[in-house]
């Protein structure tokens, strides 16, 4: 399982390559230990709803940004484990800046950042640029005084949301069937899904249905994953881990915040704790080939003056 952590990053890094890891495997080893920890208690903290701003996306408000790639779990999952009542994380120097302070004595969490830095190519001998993974740490909005934000509206409409998501998805995407159970077929790049009615919230129907897309991502005509680990035993957990991600990406992204209808099984989470824990860097893999899979089906989403031009 050593073949993917140069690409992990390498796709996190665009076109720019990236610097030697070396002496960096201990973050690794720490993100996946508190993934696979909250797996092994039987939660996937991906799965637990945030509501409030920014649709339950981690994010930076003094950047306005969302945190993407594996910092979106480690702080999905620090909320979940330290009980804070939002996902919006500021470092200690961005809060000051924004007239709050860190309270004394709270610790912060560690997320991974990349940092794009110049260094001579050792074969070509001639500058280049890098990313380099550097640590840095952040602070829940519940472990600062002093800030005040108003509350925005929320307008988004869930359910419109998803089904809008979906269409645009499915014009140039795979075929939808229905049938029987959820799954995806490669080879006929087709999704079979229960019809809605089956389920017992349009949320559940979505959430499943934005679990089989984000398999469908990984199509060759699309972003070209190894999909025949799909329905096999051994390394499966890299790509359900995928689709995982994908679909809870889409959720936030759709203001889902219910419909989970299929709990994992314990021994399920704990065969992804254990595979996390074989390999460190599969979480990080997975959490940016997630965020990929996502962003490829946002990126298909059309605005209203296209789909009537289209029409
Ligand atoms: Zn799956």
């Amino acid at each position: 399982m050593g073949d993917f952590p140069a690409r992990t990053l390498a796709y996190s890094a665009g076109p720019l390559g990236l610097l030697s890891m070396t002496g960096h495997a201990d973050i690794y080893a720490e993100i996946a230990d508190q993934i696979a920890s909250a797996l092994e208690r039987g939660v996937a903290p991906w799965r637990k709803p945030w509501r409030g701003r920014g649709g339950g996306l981690p994010r930076n408000p003094s950047t306005g940004r969302a945190y993407t790639g594996v910092n979106w779990a480690i702080l999905m999952c620090a909320a979940w484990e330290r009980g804070f009542s939002c996902v919006e994380y500021l470092t200690y120097k961005q809060a000051q800046a924004m007239g709050g302070h860190v309270r004394k004595g709270e610790k912060g969490t560690r997320i991974l950042i990349m940092k794009p830095v110049t260094r001579k190519n050792p074969r070509e001998g001639q500058d280049a640029d890098y990313l380099m993974a550097k640590r840095a740490t952040v602070f829940n909005l519940d472990q600062i005084d002093g800030l005040a934000f108003d509350e925005p509206e929320t307008t988004i409409e869930p359910i419109a949301a998803a089904e809008q998501l979906v269409a645009d998805y499915l014009a140039s995407g795979p075929a939808l069937r229905v049938g029987g159970s959820a799954y995806y077929t490669p080879c006929e790049d087709s999704i079979t899904m229960p019809a809605l009615g089956r389920f017992t919230t349009p949320e559940a129907y979505y959430s499943t249905l934005f679990h089989e897309i984000g398999h469908s991502t990984g199509h060759p005509s699309r972003l070209d994953r190894d999909l025949k680990v799909l329905g096999r035993d051994h390394s499966y957990a890299r790509e359900e881990l995928v689709a995982e991600f994908a679909a809870a990406f889409l959720r936030a992204h759709a203001g889902i915040v219910d419909g989970w209808e299929v709990e994992q099984s314990a021994a399920y989470l704990a065969h992804w704790a254990s595979k996390i824990r074989e390999d460190p860097r599969l979480l990080t893999w997975a959490a940016s080939q997630g965020q990929r899979a996502a962003d490829h089906v946002l990126a298909k989403r059309r605005t209203g003056g296209e789909r009537s031009a289209a029409a």
